[in-house]
């Protein structure tokens, strides 16, 4: 057999997804797994969105749609972007996708020519590397620190810029790491961007899962010199638990819409049309839901943010968004646990999956294999046990 394309023998696959999938065979064998792997909110789907959908499917709303998305879903994303992050758009200057994960691919297909440089800060989500790949861009790694809180800083990217740099991952609140930028940090960097002209795409997916009273500010309402470099993504799958729906979208200035309507014009077509019908009704209707979902989130983030504090080996910084906690571990590694040698994240993530059923995601996923990756969106009797296990394993093997 001739060998596959060179883009393909590169490509791995997603690792968090990889995690997920493992995770939930076991469950099926029947295995007490408890899965910290899960980047999905474990909530159903609110009821009303559901119910949207149901109507769209008996009323035969089944055919193509336009490329774009539909009219009222994309003025209601304007809506949207205007009430709560202070951005005006216009409907022509979105774009809905098959999730976010989508729409960041699309942008970079249209953005970045082979060469192209494009900084993503460390730990990143796993996918942006290879998506910047895909695209013959090539990632640029800026570290963090905890000390900082895992955020870039305006001299870090400065530092990193070259003639070849185009564009700037930020994603806020973060994932892994459960960082948020403030708008002070946010005007720093976006100073660096301006300067070096660059193009920035802002994934804030995790937009409304915040904590603590942290306000979630979008790097593209800062300035209008600003929005007009500025990619904003977004979607309905984390807020309103919609993973498997797969809508998420981009708000762009014309001509970056118009190539990735373009481009998806040719690959995807629309995005599907009762997710659409779902995401229109999940955008217009009550938003108590999110509120309360965040709210549980909170609640199992003081949890076991304070329980990792607590095992000897381990530091977790707090994270203020999102639904992980990102333990630094080094101090359980470099020994042998159980007669076997654990080196890295990686090993004691394949350990913990095996010895105790606890399943987590190494932060090689993003990154930095000193870390392991705790998703919080799971019941909190789960975690608690989860916790429990890794506590008995650790006391036991130190
Ligand atoms: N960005 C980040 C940071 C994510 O964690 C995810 C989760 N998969 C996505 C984008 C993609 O979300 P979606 O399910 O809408 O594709
Ligand atoms: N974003 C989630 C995660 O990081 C879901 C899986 C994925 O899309 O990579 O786990």
């Amino acid at each position: 057999m001739r060998k596959l394309a060179e883009r393909a023998q590169k490509l791995s696959p997603s690792p968090t997804l990889s995690v997920d999938t493992k995770a939930k065979e076991l469950l099926r064998q029947g295995e007490r797994v408890i899965n910290f792997g899960a980047g999905e909110p474990d909530f159903d789907t609110p009821e009303h969105i559901k119910e949207a959908a149901k109507r769209a499917l008996d009323q035969g709303f089944t055919k193509y749609t336009p490329v774009a998305g539909i009219l009222p879903l994309r003025e209601a994303i304007c809506e949207k972007l205007y009430r709560d992050n202070q951005l005006e758009y216009s409907p022509n200057e979105i774009v809905v996708s098959c999730g976010a994960k989508h729409s960041i691919f699309n942008a970079l297909q249209v953005l970045l020519d082979p060469g192209d440089e494009v900084i993503i800060p460390v730990p990143y989500w796993t996918s942006y590397p290879e998506q910047v790949k895909l695209a013959g861009g090539v990632p640029v790694f800026v570290p963090t620190s905890p000390e900082n809180d895992f955020k870039l800083r305006p001299e870090d990217l400065r530092a990193a810029v070259t003639p070849r740099t185009r564009l700037l991952i930020l994603n806020s609140p973060a994932n892994p790491t459960g960082t948020v930028y403030r708008r002070e940090e946010l005007i720093g960097l976006a100073e660096v961007a301006l300067e070096a002209d660059l193009w920035i795409l802002s994934d804030e997916i995790y937009e409304k899962l915040i904590y603590d009273g942290m306000e979630h500010v979008s790097i593209a309402a800062l300035d209008p010199e600003v929005k007009k470099r500025t990619i904003v993504v977004n979607g309905v799958s984390k807020a309103y638990a919609m993973t498997g729906w797969r809508i998420g979208y981009a708000a762009a200035p014309r001509p970056i819409a118009q190539a990735m309507t373009n481009l998806q014009s040719h690959s995807t077509s629309n995005p599907t049309s009762v997710a659409q019908a779902a995401a229109l009704a999940a955008l217009k209707g009550p938003q108590e839901p999110v509120e309360n979902m965040r709210r549980a989130f909170q609640k199992r983030r003081d949890f076991i943010w304070q329980y990792l504090n607590s095992l000897p080996g381990v530091r977790c910084p707090k994270p203020l968004g999102a639904f992980y906690v990102f333990p630094e571990v080094s101090g359980l590694l470099g020994r042998r646990l159980k007669g076997r040698e654990i080196a890295t994240a990686s090993d004691l993530a394949l350990f913990l999956l095996e010895e105790i059923k606890v399943a987590t995601v190494a932060g090689a996923a993003f990154g930095d294999d000193r870390y392991l990756r705790f998703s919080y969106a799971l019941r909190l009797e789960d975690i608690e046990e989860g916790m429990q296990r890794f506590k008995e394993l650790i006391e036991a093997a130190l």
